[in-house]
């Protein structure tokens, strides 16, 4: 079941939009602003940090891509509480992330 998921979802080049089987597509829509701010470039750079630092917001968002179709993955305590804090920011009444954040 789970290994089904993983292969229908290509959580390296995910859709912007939730994909069928999501459980959380609000925490998709969060990770997946994170992995585009972390997207590569032709060069294999990432385009938000520094040249000389390794990259962990991929591999973060990758995470919570996963998190948000129901797996159990290393970062998944993060994106919950993460996602948590954001919906209940929302209920608030403030806007949860920019547009362009
Ligand atoms: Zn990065």
């Amino acid at each position: 079941m789970t290994d089904q998921i993983l292969t229908d979802v290509d959580l390296d080049d995910p859709p912007t939009d939730p994909p069928a089987g999501c459980e959380d597509p609000f925490l998709w829509e969060l990770a997946r602003r994170k992995f585009e701010l972390h997207r590569r470039t032709g060069a294999g750079d990432c385009v938000t940090c520094p040249r000389w630092r390794r990259c962990g917001g991929s591999l973060l968002a990758r995470d919570g891509l996963a998190t948000a179709m129901g797996l159990k993955v290393r970062e998944s305590p993060y994106w919950q509480a993460f996602a948590q804090i954001m919906r209940s920011d929302r209920e608030r009444g403030q806007p949860a992330l920019g547009p362009h954040c």
